[in-house]
């Protein structure tokens, strides 16, 4: 568990939820509007899948995988200008912001997810994000692993079809194919594989305030975390 005196987990929102449930969107509007920064934890995941798939490693040889990741810096830079792309990352130099959003990424990225070698490394990674300033934070398991003492913590969900639409429309905002049929495959399967593995599986963490964005409109969902966050704040300082 994380240490409960690190410093910044008073400044921390967490969001988690199931694919498409608007987590990425709806946490960088609110890290722009309250100022904070934004760190999207699913965008590291998929930054080492594309590393195992690159070199053509083994989806479950954890050895082989965090072998080759610590040749790389993975760096998140969440000031990306164009809302459509949540964050900007890269390896080392090498901008990889569009080929983490790859189909060959999203349908290998779960099996990856699941090694806890690769998860400590990782959750140690965003630990130290999160450390150093105050922060939005937002995947599968910000609230219940990563940052647990967070001040605010948000599990964001909404029925299957719509978080297809919201995929479908993501995808052709990049200009990438899309197939509904297709996407929905995709996405109930890495809910599955997210929500029943043994290591940090998607749960709503303790005391997380639970919103189903089904049917409301970003700001809606926006507006309602931010009083939820004000409240919480008020009620540190009484
Ligand atoms: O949020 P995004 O769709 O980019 O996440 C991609 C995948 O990364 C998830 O389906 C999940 O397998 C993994 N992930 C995770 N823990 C996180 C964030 C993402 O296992 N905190």
């Amino acid at each position: 568990m994380k240490n409960s005196n690190s410093k910044n987990t008073q400044n921390i929102i967490t969001i988690d939820g199931p694919a498409g449930s608007g987590k990425s969107t709806i946490a960088k509007l609110i890290a722009k509007d309250i100022g904070l920064s934004y760190i999207d934890t699913g965008a590291m995941y998929r930054a080492i899948t594309l590393i195992a798939l690159e070199n053509n490693i083994d989806l479950e040889d954890e050895e082989a995988i965090l072998e080759k990741a610590k040749n790389y810096t993975i760096r998140l830079d969440s000031n990306a200008s164009d809302p459509d792309k949540y964050t900007n990352i890269y390896l080392n130099d090498r901008d990889i912001t569009m080929d983490i959003r790859s189909r060959e990424v999203g349908e290998a990225v779960s099996i990856v997810s699941k090694l806890s070698g690769i998860r400590k490394f990782l959750v140690s990674l965003q630990r130290d994000l999160s450390d150093k300033q105050a922060s939005v934070i937002e995947g599968r398991d910000t609230g219940s692993v990563v940052c647990p003492d967070a001040i605010c913590k948000i599990y964001l969900t909404a029925d299957i079809d719509e978080r297809v639409k919201r995929r479908e429309k993501q995808l052709n905002s990049n200009r990438q194919k899309s197939d509904r049929v297709q996407i929905k495959k995709e996405i109930e399967n890495r809910d599955k594989i997210d929500s029943t593995r043994k290591d940090s599986p998607l749960v709503i963490p303790d005391n997380a305030h639970v919103i189903d964005t089904t049917g409301m409109s970003i700001k809606q969902v926006s507006d309602e975390i931010k009083n939820i966050y004000h409240k919480e704040i008020k009620n540190k300082n009484k």
